[in-house]
């Protein structure tokens, strides 16, 4: 499969506003098959890959880890993404298979405050430079992600910020387009930076719209954030790739007490397991878990 998501890090010419624009069409598709979600689960999920894409946007390392993971009190259950500082993203949703909740398609978009309810998101970083890894729990107050995510931004970290997510799936479960677009005012910010980055979106009715446009990403901050007058200061490849292997799966399952193993054994007499990340498929041998 082609892949061409990307994020993009802009810095405006005061240096007080970050923004980061993200291509995810490809690692979305990609999540959506590893794990078989139907219409509604991707709809979820795949704006949530997003908007932990944009987050991870400042990680300073190709180590470094970002975790968001939603608990939450409705039918989705819970969302965990990772996303590292090389961009590579996993993660997965606690129900694949979510049933369509009346009067929950708006304006023609999946509203996921039916299915994710109220809950808790928890953030983690962490960096491979010795730093403590930080870890913060917001309340997850509207249900939709973007809101939720520059809710998090407010009170965790006392910033500013303006989010969208556009993401477009076809009646046929294909994601035509997924992306997002996150602006955030430094700490140190005028009160006419934060302006500008709230008044900047009031151009963009729909992001999904510009996405489905096929306008180049450069163009897209070119056209609709002029006023900021950002600089593309980096670039860098985005994909769904897993750190999983057999040695891994392996190691994991030889830590298992004789109650639990039970479960992975089938009727053939193998032993099968399954990443919860990536959604990959092992099955050994009983020899091969003895060495
Ligand atoms: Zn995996």
């Amino acid at each position: 499969m082609d892949n061409n998501d990307i994020l993009i890090t802009t810095l405006s010419e005061n240096k007080k506003i970050y923004g980061y624009l993200a291509i995810t069409k490809n690692t979305a598709e990609q999540a959506q098959k590893n794990h078989n979600m139907n219409i509604i689960s991707s709809a979820i999920f795949c704006r949530a890959l997003t908007a932990t894409v944009l987050l991870g946007g400042n990680l300073k390392n190709s180590k470094d880890i970002l975790t968001l993971r939603w608990n939450c009190t409705g039918p989705v259950k819970s969302i965990l993404i990772e996303t590292t500082g090389e961009g590579n993203v996993k993660g997965y949703i606690g129900n694949n298979n979510l049933q369509l909740i009346e009067d929950s398609i708006f304006d023609n978009t999946i509203k996921a405050e039916p299915y994710i309810g109220f809950g808790e998101l928890n953030v983690t970083r962490n960096s491979i430079d010795g730093k403590q890894p930080y870890s913060s729990v917001t309340v997850i107050e509207t249900g939709e992600i973007a809101e939720d995510i520059s809710l998090y931004l407010e009170q965790s970290l006392q910033i500013q910020s303006a989010i969208k997510i556009g993401l477009s799936i076809n009646k046929d479960n294909q994601i035509e387009a997924s992306g997002g677009l996150l602006l955030i005012a430094m700490p140190d910010a005028t009160e006419e930076d934060v302006k500008k980055i709230h008044s900047s979106f009031e151009n963009i009715h729909s992001f999904t719209e510009i996405l489905n446009s096929n306008i180049e990403e450069t163009e897209i901050i070119k056209k609709f954030l002029s006023d900021l007058k950002l600089e593309i200061i980096s670039t860098k490849n985005i994909q769904f790739k897993c750190t999983c292997d057999e040695n891994k799966i392996k190691g994991f399952l030889k830590t298992l007490k004789k109650e639990e193993f039970t479960e992975y054994i089938t009727e053939e007499g193998k032993i099968d397991a399954e990443c919860q990340y990536c959604g990959r498929k092992y099955s050994f041998s009983p020899q091969d878990l003895e060495n």
